[in-house]
């Protein structure tokens, strides 16, 4: 019988997790410059953490959550994490993070869960590389994260891309701007789509982020929050746009982009790429300065974006990377003492750090060299009666097709010395 994988739920195979490392320890390497620790929190946390902070009229939580009730916590229902941000403020609180210092740069990456159609660049099962600032209030940090993804971008050579920069306004000046946006959509509310017209009174804001064409078209001249900012918010996204212009990165102001979750405030962002068709998002984030309080901590500003790795891989995958692994050694050996020869050398060279590959079965010179090359290995070692009869083994460059006679006595050394720089 053949069990099949999920739909949305998708296996990433070598050959196409190259890309993944790739892009993994290019993430580290800029993690590591900008000053920033690992976090690893759960995958599963309960449910009202996220129907807290996301929004309970958000679309993740109104209805793409795996939510279940578990044996043990008959009273709490639990929840596969649809995002990385809720989590990780809950452990800075939970574990008073603040107490000892409260400004953190945190990352983290792992999988999230949201129950969506599947199509390209959207799995139910997908992963995020995200980072979070919490106890910093300032523009500068907003701009740090900004510059740091535009950093990230150019080391793994992804071009195209384009920021998207928005600011939600605050609780002072944010109910100004909703109450004018209402009025203009209670006007126009027989062109909304249907969930808009549902949640429109709730939350007026999502009705911008609607992809329906009929809301799109309704909302053309909708008020623009920019239009209604106080003079700190202002000031805050002001300081921002400059910061940027200074680091000659370009960005494109969308006063529609409101984001999909409640907890943002001021400055919001996205970073597209006109190559990914209709899930054209790369990287999304923004501020969330009362996240914190809302989750029982002490009042702490917080910023933060998540990066989406399918779309990522997406746009590298036209390029070289995916290349297997090639091993340094190939170690072909002939007869009982070649192998008997071969079998604790290679486990000793894996020892020092060396790859090594060989042959597990009797099988002729040449069938063994072919497999060397299939497999790209970059030396092969041969070793057969003839040659352990004289003390010495055949080194043969795969690239260069050189070959040269060692002494087994000191093989090892030798080896470890001349494979040492991994290509
Ligand atoms: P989108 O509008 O593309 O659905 P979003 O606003 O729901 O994005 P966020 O919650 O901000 O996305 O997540 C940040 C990033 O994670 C997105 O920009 C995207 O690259 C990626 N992402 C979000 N949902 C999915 C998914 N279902 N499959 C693959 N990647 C996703
Ligand atoms: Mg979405």
């Amino acid at each position: 019988m053949k069990i099949t994988s999920i739909k949305g739920f998708a296996d990433i195979l070598p050959g196409e997790v190259e890309i993944w490392q790739f892009i993994e320890e290019k993430a580290r390497e800029v993690f590591g410059v900008y000053n920033f620790s690992e976090i690893r929190i759960p995958i599963v946390e309960k449910t009202e953490l996220f129907s807290r902070s996301l929004g309970e009229t958000t679309d993740i939580v109104e209805k793409e959550m795996y939510t279940f009730t578990d044996q043990d916590a008959k009273e709490s229902r639990l929840t596969l994490r649809p995002e990385g941000t809720a989590g990780v403020v809950r452990a800075y609180v939970e574990s008073e993070m603040y107490q000892v210092e409260p400004v953190r740069k945190l990352f983290y990456s792992g999988p999230m869960f949201r129950r969506e159609r599947p199509q390209k660049g959207r799995q139910r099962q997908f992963y995020q590389i995200g980072a979070e600032v919490l106890g910093r209030a300032d523009a500068l940090v907003d701009a740090e994260l900004l510059l740091l993804l535009s950093d990230f971008f150019r080391r793994i050579g992804l071009e195209g891309v384009t920021l998207e920069l928005n600011s939600l306004g605050c609780v002072q000046c944010r109910p100004a701007y909703r109450e004018k946006l209402l009025a203009f959509l209670r006007e126009r509310a027989d062109r909304l789509c249907e969930n808009c017209r549902r949640r429109m009174e709730r939350n007026p804001l999502r009705v911008l982020d609607c992809k329906e064409p009929s809301c799109i078209e309704a909302t053309r001249d909708a008020p623009s929050i920019l239009d209604y900012l106080c003079e700190a918010c202002r000031e805050h996204f002001n300081i921002v746009q400059e910061l940027l212009r200074q680091s000659d990165v370009a960005y494109k102001l969308n006063p529609r982009m409101v984001r999909g979750l409640d907890y943002y405030c001021r400055t919001t962002f996205e970073w597209t790429s006109t190559q990914l068709g209709a899930q054209n998002a790369v990287a999304a984030g923004g501020r969330y300065d009362g996240l914190v309080a809302d989750l029982g901590g002490p009042p702490t500003p917080g910023v933060g974006f998540a990066m989406g790795m399918e779309r990522l891989v997406l746009l590298l995958s036209m390029r070289e990377l995916r290349q297997a692994p090639r091993p340094a050694l190939f170690l072909v050996w002939v007869g009982d003492a070649g192998r008997a020869w071969a079998f604790p050398t290679a486990h000793r060279l894996r020892l020092r750090g060396v790859s090594v590959e060989m042959e597990g079965e009797r099988k002729s010179l040449k069938s063994q060299m072919r497999r060397a090359d299939k497999l790209r290995a970059r030396n092969v070692i041969i070793v057969g009666d003839e040659e352990l009869g004289k003390g010495i083994a055949v080194l043969r460059d795969m690239d260069s097709k050189e070959q040269r006679e060692l002494r087994l006595e000191g093989l090892e050394d030798e080896l470890v010395r001349r494979l040492e720089a991994p290509a």
